[in-house]
């Protein structure tokens, strides 16, 4: 599928050092270093179309863009790929709700989720995916799951049985009864009377009337959720097989820790010929006035209201970045006013003829997003640069430092 517009990022001088990147992965529950390696593999779960793009989809990009931008940095390649789940029953629940075609609501939402991801500057993946795309790869991977015998029908549905991968549950880390909970209420179907496993997988969902199905050697039907992420990453990252792990990154958003994360890994494991994924890393939720942000609630915050109304993109990345990525995030609107007035007073200082050092900045700037992406502090060095630029502190050099903010926080000022 088309992605976005690639855009040109400055190069950092090569008198800046970037230590090893850091990130809290969830599997190990602590922050590791990722070593240096010519060339780094990054999957990211993408939006079911059908209400892009919020705010919680704007943290979780940016959370993995600041990532592909530090790696890239570095002076190593990152494989990028990201995926649609442009067919799946709540894209087929809201169309229709809204009495329009399933693939038309997809169609229309892409097109916004790259328009708001070309003006948040977000780099684009090297691939970008749909899952309606990507069903002879799902094929396949179903495939050699059945011969790997992991795989039973349910009436005419295909399931994958989930304790196959002796590591099931070890990167999620929550307990049965927990994982019972959650798996319901994301889109599993634990009390569904013939499986072997309440936790055991769809992997096939046979036609039902009225419904999308294309043709498989399972009958016509349609993938499910979790094969699709593993057979698209499987492909498209290509796994190098003298290492540990096909791929560096699995990224989403903290509510895809499970049972998606497990789940494709399960079957990554069984699929593939080595563990799934280096590390697993998830960014926070966002809520609203101290509520939870939801679609049932209906107050999602749309990146395209925003940039309407007139707020910058520039000022939605520092808002977004003032608190830690794997915390979740009350919004306000006097969050995002902060926001702008900060950008601005960070453009008004850069244009100065004479501002305060820039060099030692840029190296805390980077330290900071080192250590496991650490933006509050990023804002608070471009905050002291700030202060000490008003109060006449010469020295430095603008260009430099808007080069840097660029490249590695995609500002665009
Ligand atoms: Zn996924």
């Amino acid at each position: 599928m088309r992605s976005w517009p690639e855009l040109s990022i400055p190069e950092l001088s090569s008198g800046f050092a970037l230590p090893a990147l850091s990130l809290y992965n969830t599997a190990s529950a602590q922050v590791e270093e990722l070593a240096k390696k010519k060339i780094y593999r990054m999957y990211v779960c993408g939006i079911t179309p059908y209400d892009a793009t919020h705010l919680g989809h704007a943290a979780t990009y940016l959370t993995f863009d600041l990532i592909n931008r530090y790696l890239r940095a570095t002076g190593s390649e990152v494989l990028f790929v990201q995926n649609i789940t442009d067919i799946d029953d709540p894209l087929l629940e809201r169309a229709q709700r809204d009495g329009i075609s399933w693939s038309e609501l997809a169609e229309s939402q892409i097109n916004l989720f790259r328009g708001d991801m070309a003006d948040l500057h977000v780099l684009p993946p090297s691939d970008y995916v749909g899952v309606v795309e990507a069903i002879p790869l799902v094929i396949t991977a179903i495939e050699k799951l059945q011969i790997a015998q992991t795989t039973y029908q349910v009436e005419e549905d295909l399931y994958f049985r989930i304790h196959s991968d002796p590591e099931f549950g070890t990167r999620s880390h929550y307990t049965n009864s927990q994982m019972l909970e959650i798996f319901a209420q994301r889109g599993g179907d634990p009390q569904r009377a013939g499986k072997e496993n309440p936790f055991d997988a769809l992997l096939w969902l046979a036609q039902r009337e009225g419904e999308p199905g294309w043709p498989s050697p399972f009958g016509i039907g349609r993938p499910g959720w979790h094969i699709e992420c593993c057979a698209i990453a499987l492909n498209y990252l290509k796994p190098d097989p003298r290492d540990d792990f096909a791929i560096d990154i699995q990224g989403g958003g903290s509510d895809l820790i499970f049972p998606h994360h497990e789940m494709s890994a399960a079957q990554s494991r069984i699929i593939g010929d080595q563990r799934f994924a280096r590390m697993y890393v998830h960014g926070g939720m966002i809520g609203l006035d101290g509520e939870k942000m939801s679609k049932s609630l209906g107050n999602l915050v749309f990146v395209s209201a925003l940039i309407q109304q007139g707020v910058e993109p520039t000022a939605i990345r520092w808002a977004l970045m003032g608190h830690r990525y794997s915390e979740d995030l009350m919004w306000s609107d006097s969050l995002m006013s902060t926001a702008s007035e900060e950008v601005e007073r960070l453009r008004l200082n850069l244009a100065r003829m004479e501002v305060a050092p820039t060099t030692p900045v840029i190296e805390n700037l980077i330290a900071a997003l080192s250590k496991n992406l650490d933006t509050p502090e990023v804002l608070d060095v471009l905050r002291r640069w700030m202060l000490d630029t008003e109060s006449g502190v010469v020295g430095g050099e603008a260009g430099e430092l808007g080069r840097a903010l660029d490249s590695l926080l995609g500002f665009s000022l």
